[in-house]
Parts: structure tokens; sequence; C-alpha cells
């Protein structure tokens, strides 16, 4: 449960902030005002957006309980 309760902090986080309308772009840590017509919020750009979606790729973004029941080993590679 502790990656759930992470990422209700972040949505929170990311609530005040929006009341600030200010926004922290998550892959490169800088601070925009929101933009409402911006397609890419919360990231700042583009670019940002699609580096996040590239982490989402290498399994750092892993919903948990996805694949639990598949395999609780992370030692994938654990042949003899
Ligand atoms: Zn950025």
């Amino acid at each position: 449960m502790q990656k759930i309760s992470n990422l209700y902090l972040l949505i929170a986080l990311e609530i005040f902030l929006m009341k600030k309308k200010l926004i922290i772009c998550p892959t490169c840590k800088k601070k925009n005002t929101w933009q409402a017509n911006n397609p890419f919020r919360p990231f700042c750009s583009e670019r940002c957006k699609l580096i996040d979606l590239g982490e989402w790729a290498s399994e750092k973004h892993r919903i948990a309980g996805e694949d639990a029941h598949k395999t609780e080993s992370s030692d994938e590679e654990d042949k003899e």
C-alpha cells in the first residue's frame, strides 16, 4: 500500500500547487504557471512528457498489484 499512499501524496501536492496556479514539471522540476491550454501539463513541454513516458516504459512507475500475482520475485534471471 506504500506506493498507493505515495500516489495520493503526489496528487494532493499537485492540487495544492494547482490552487497556487503553479506546477512543477515532474521531469525537469522546473516551476511553471498553470496554463489551461498547455496540452502537456503537468509537464512544461512535449519533450518532458515523452521523457516521462519513457520512464513508464522502463517500469519505474509500475503499477502496484498489476502483476503481483504473476511473480513476487524480482530475480527473474534465477536459473541455476
Ligand atoms: Zn519540464
